[in-house]
């Protein structure tokens, strides 16, 4: 499965020297195995570190080479799916339960990275989530109520206050405090690194299979090597549902780009993470070194297109949508890539044990918020497996 295609904007943002590990020639043992070097694996094994378990993660090719190097890095405890959506779904508790889960996991992240081996551009930043159209000014104010009613800190903003405080003209908008920008790719790379320093085994270029069970272990092979595990934790991506078909999830395919930097972002009021309601959304951000990301346009196709004028086509797409909201006249789009992306059916993450096999784990971050939802994972399932409380796994549980 090709996860990205075109040009790549983070990869480069890595300027020291990129740590690597070895490929797996022997056999092992261990008491967590962690397959798959991305983001969720490495919040997996960054969790897992402060534990006195052995725990190894493995990946196929190199650490971050997934997804993990394609997502725009808005760390967002607001999900795809609303609040008032998910309380008329799955009831008042479990979706502001799930709503808080995040964004603590937003919290324990900007720990996390002043406690990492590199600098990963964790920044905090408001969000300004806008009505596409006036019809969706409704949804707007009922949003509001739902985050204001359970103590998120939030702000209606009416279509003066947007215009007088970012300069563009839309319906009504919300303003939320409590989510963060980040670099992804950087973010991946700390974990593991961290992790790998304090106790976790890591080998790249080591795509294991199942072999099936010897007593209380799991067995997975590689090319060269064994691994005797006794629980399993897939941090797969998108390459791995096996569960879907009952779950419910979808592998559509999405398009960002990262622009040049340029001056003028500091008129960009917060640097704030701006997103909105239409379905599929487009959303932007700014970078450290100037640049803006930004990401949308998703279709419902699969594979990702390797035709590099295609993605050049979607990126100026991009590109003009930016330039209907701030009059930047030097804005170009330096990179632009096409990847693969995970939804469930209903809006939520895919964390847990599996049903039917005993000590198998997931740790899916599907949906939008991918890298928040696997950080709440991480943390449940580090609760699970040491046979702690685990609060909210009742609400991504696989069975659910
Ligand atoms: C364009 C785009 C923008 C996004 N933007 C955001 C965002 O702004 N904020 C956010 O929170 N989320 C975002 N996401 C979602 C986010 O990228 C993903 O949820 C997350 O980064 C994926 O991390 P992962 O570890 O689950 O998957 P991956 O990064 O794909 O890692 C899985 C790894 O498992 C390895 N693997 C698979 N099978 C095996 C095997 N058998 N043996 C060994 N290794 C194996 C793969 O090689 C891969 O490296 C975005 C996604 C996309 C595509």
């Amino acid at each position: 499965m090709r996860l990205h295609s075109g040009s790549l904007y983070w990869p480069e943002t890595k300027t020291d020297e990129k740590k690597t590990y070895p490929a797996l020639e022997e056999t092992i043992t261990c008491d967590v195995l962690i397959i798959g070097g991305g983001m969720a694996g490495a919040l997996c094994a960054e969790e897992f570190s402060h534990t006195s378990l052995k725990t190894v993660l493995v990946e196929k090719n190199s650490i971050g080479s997934g997804s993990s190097s394609a997502n725009t890095g808005l760390l967002q405890y607001s999900n795809d799916k609303m609040l008032h959506e998910f309380i008329e779904e799955i009831g008042e508790d479990k979706a502001v339960q799930f709503y808080k889960l995040c964004l603590e996991a937003i919290e324990e992240l900007q720990q996390v990275t002043g406690t990492l081996a590199h600098p990963v551009d964790f920044i905090r930043r408001p969000s300004l989530y806008y009505a596409s159209d006036e019809n969706d000014a409704a949804k707007i104010k009922k949003e509001y109520d739902a985050l204001y009613k359970h103590g998120f800190e939030v702000e209606y903003y009416d279509k003066e206050k947007i215009s007088e405080v970012f300069g563009f003209e839309k319906p009504a908008a919300i303003m939320t405090h409590g989510d963060a920008e980040v670099n992804p790719y950087l973010l991946t790379h700390a974990l593991i690194e961290t992790a790998n320093i304090r106790n976790v085994e890591v080998y790249e270029n080591t795509a294991v299979q199942d072999a099936g069970r010897e007593e209380e272990y799991h067995l997975f092979k590689s090319e060269k090597g064994v691994i005797r595990a006794k629980k399993v934790i897939y941090s797969t991506g998108y390459e791995t549902v096996p569960f879907a078909e009952k779950l419910g999830a979808e592998i559509n395919r999405t398009y960002a780009i990262a622009t040049n930097p340029i001056n003028e972002l500091a008129d960009w009021t917060y640097q704030a993470l701006i997103w909105e309601t239409k379905r599929p959304y487009f959303y932007m951000r700014t970078t450290v070194d100037g640049r803006i990301v930004a990401g949308g346009l998703d279709e419902d196709k699969m594979e990702t297109p390797v035709d590099e004028a295609f993605i050049k086509e979607r990126g100026e797409r991009l590109l003009n949508h930016i330039k209907k909201h701030f009059s930047l006249e030097d804005l170009e789009v330096s990179h632009a890539w096409a990847a693969c992306f995970g939804e469930s059916n209903d809006g939520l993450p895919f964390i847990g044990e599996h049903p039917d096999k005993k000590d198998v784990y997931y740790c899916l971050g599907f949906g939008g918020n991918g890298t928040v939802s696997s950080k709440v994972g991480a943390k449940l399932l580090a609760g699970l497996i040491q046979g702690e409380e685990a609060d909210g796994s009742e609400i991504v549980r696989l069975d659910r």
